[in-house]
């Protein structure tokens, strides 16, 4: 069925949007121009994350206006001007210069939505360190693969973490030379072979002056699944800060007087770039939330913080509906102004019911980790066509491409063909390499553009569609899972003797993570094996990473070269025809 246009009328806003007439800023649009915007350090230094998000505004009118206001599991309540928030993250800083870390070396944090993870991340960036978060959800081998990955030098995060996840891994963990701990309760345990976050910061100057920094210092490392292979690290530089903050601009609408809520990790892309980066440069109030999800708690705080902006994911929109629209009347919602999601395909059933229920559709947005910032957009001044995720940011040229028998990329021409999503490169925050591995990076680029992996198709009027990956990834609730990794640890265990994972549908998650796995010889199928592996999967990966689902097979179809076909698993998954896979991806 399709979906009725929702229309923008002036009225509809509470404010005025950003991008008021979307041809002609697009028409406009430079990005030298954007960058005008922020202000650069002093004495043409350069451009600093940290400097544009926290320190421009602590030293102007703004000082003392609320940066972030966190709420805690157990209802505890911390809030943090910019002023403050330049001292704190400037003590971290120092934190790093005293422990000798210098530019371009690697710090990870693990840990929850906690205040110390956004001082990490703004300190580390004042000190032109590189900052690498890390899931908090991760069991310890994904945690050990991306450590070692990217050559961590110090890792933050809390005693239970530690504890729970890195404890038993920190012997196979050569590059990493300090762990910085932050406690559950008042007094941290003293641990072998780590410090104390606190007393550091304490001990530590709270003046800090960040030295020159060029827009292509790398400032960021986020890790993405691919389908073979390690995962990759994608490495985003301090320029990107111009993209953060003029996509935070015109995508999330961001004005300064709103309260804005991004309700996903900083463990992930979004969590960075708007959870800490984009709305402080664009000098609002944002709220960080540290508990899970709870449709009850959400509209609590959407009522009592007065958010005006909220950046969600569709599962989590998926499960309100769930929970649903009366729950939500329950509340006042009347400060919310502009919704906006990304993530995943957000079915066009939940804009409408948005529409319905808050009186506000949710704006689909399309991005990935590579892009490090926003793409393509449903703006606030924009009719809405429920179900696609929009048209390119100002500055911003998506086009659909297929390959031509000679294996030329040609654009697509012709409305609603489907294709290959590809960007022409040269924004700001484009990734600017995956980490030590520059022949992969190289694949994804072909005739003067960057290649997504996402299939799509653009309508007569522009707008974009989302159809599906290229390749086997897998998107459960947001997260982008690898099978190679869930793969290679199945194999680990003495029953397993071939492993094939697939995304299974699922109407809340999209997907989840289903393993089909044969087994070496004297090893029977069972319940107590499948429950026995469901749990050796979870506790080396994770929650978020460990197959849902396990299913036995005598064997698993291969390739003739001898890749097991996750494309037929999935065909076979889905009930589709052994011979029709053509919905599917390449193999
Ligand atoms: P990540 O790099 O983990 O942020 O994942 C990026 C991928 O998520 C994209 O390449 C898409 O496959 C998917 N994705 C992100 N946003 C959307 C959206 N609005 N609609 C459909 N898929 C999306």
């Amino acid at each position: 069925m399709s979906w009725p246009t929702i229309q923008k009328t002036p009225s509809q806003f509470k404010s005025q949007a950003n991008l008021l007439d979307y041809e002609f800023t697009r028409s406009t649009f430079t990005w030298q121009q954007a960058q005008r915007e922020l202000q650069g350090l002093p004495n043409d230094g350069g451009l600093n994350i940290a400097h544009e998000a926290v320190d421009r505004h602590a030293q102007g009118a703004t000082a003392n206006k609320l940066a972030m206001r966190w709420l805690g599991k157990n209802g505890e309540v911390h809030e943090f001007t910019y002023q403050q928030l330049h001292r704190l993250t400037n003590r971290f800083a120092n934190v790093l210069q005293n422990l000798g870390i210098a530019k371009g070396d690697r710090v990870f944090a693990l840990t929850g939505r906690v205040p110390e993870l956004y001082f990490t991340a703004l300190g580390t960036f004042k000190n032109r360190s590189v900052f690498c978060p890390l899931f908090s959800a991760f069991g310890p081998e994904p945690i050990k693969a991306r450590i070692n990955l990217g050559e961590a030098k110090v890792l933050v995060t809390t005693e239970t973490l530690y504890q729970r996840k890195v404890a038993a891994i920190r012997d196979a963990l050569p590059s990493l030379k300090y762990v910085l701990l932050l406690g559950t309760g008042q007094e941290l345990t003293s641990i072998p072979g780590t410090l104390n976050f606190h007393q550091l910061m304490r001990e530590s100057n709270e003046e800090f002056t960040i030295q020159p920094t060029d827009p292509e210092d790398i400032a960021l490392l986020h890790f993405t699944s691919g389908t073979t292979g390690t995962p990759k690290g994608a490495v985003h530089v301090h320029g990107a800060v111009v993209a953060h903050h003029i996509t935070g601009k015109y995508a999330l609408d961001l004005h300064e007087a709103d309260v804005f809520w991004c309700t996903a990790d900083p463990g992930w892309v979004t969590g960075t770039s708007y959870g800490i980066i984009a709305p402080l440069t664009n000098g609002v109030t944002m709220i960080v939330d540290e508990a899970d999800f709870d449709a009850e708690r959400w509209y609590r705080i959407l009522q009592e913080q007065k958010v005006t902006v909220w950046y969600t994911a569709p599962t989590a929109i998926r499960m309100l509906m769930k929970a649903g629209a009366e729950v939500a009347k329950k509340y006042d919602l009347s400060k919310l102004r502009f919704l906006a999601s990304v993530g995943e395909p957000l079915n066009p059933e939940a804009v409408a019911w948005s529409h319905k229920t808050y009186g506000l559709p949710f704006h689909d947005n399309w991005w990935q980790t590579e892009t490090g910032g926003i793409m393509i957009a449903n703006f606030a001044s924009m009719d809405i066509r429920p179900g696609s995720m929009g048209k390119p940011l100002p500055g911003i040229e998506a086009a659909i491409v297929n390959k031509n028998p000679a294996g030329k990329i040609e654009v697509v021409t012709t409305p609603d063909v489907q294709g290959e999503l590809a960007l022409r490169p040269g924004w700001p925050s484009m990734f600017r390499a995956y980490l030590n591995e520059p022949a992969r990076y190289q694949k994804c680029f072909a005739d003067g553009f960057y290649l997504t992996g996402d299939l799509a198709r653009q309508d007569k009027d522009g707008y974009f569609w989302f159809v599906g990956r290229k390749d086997d990834v897998i998107k459960t609730s947001g997260h982008l899972i690898g099978p190679f990794e869930v793969e290679s640890i199945l194999l680990e265990h003495p029953a397993v003797a071939e492993a094939g994972v697939i995304g299974k549908p699922d109407p809340t998650a999209m997907e989840i993570v289903k393993a089909f796995v044969s087994l070496k010889s004297g090893y029977e199928a069972s319940d107590a094996l499948r429950k026995e592996l469901l749990g050796f999967a979870r506790a080396r990966l994770g929650a978020v990473v460990a197959p849902k689902e396990i299913e036995f097979r005598d064997k698993l179809p291969r390739t003739r070269s001898g890749k097991i076909m996750r494309r037929l698993l999935k065909a076979q998954e889905l009930g589709l025809p052994i011979g029709d896979t053509s919905t599917l991806e390449e193999s």
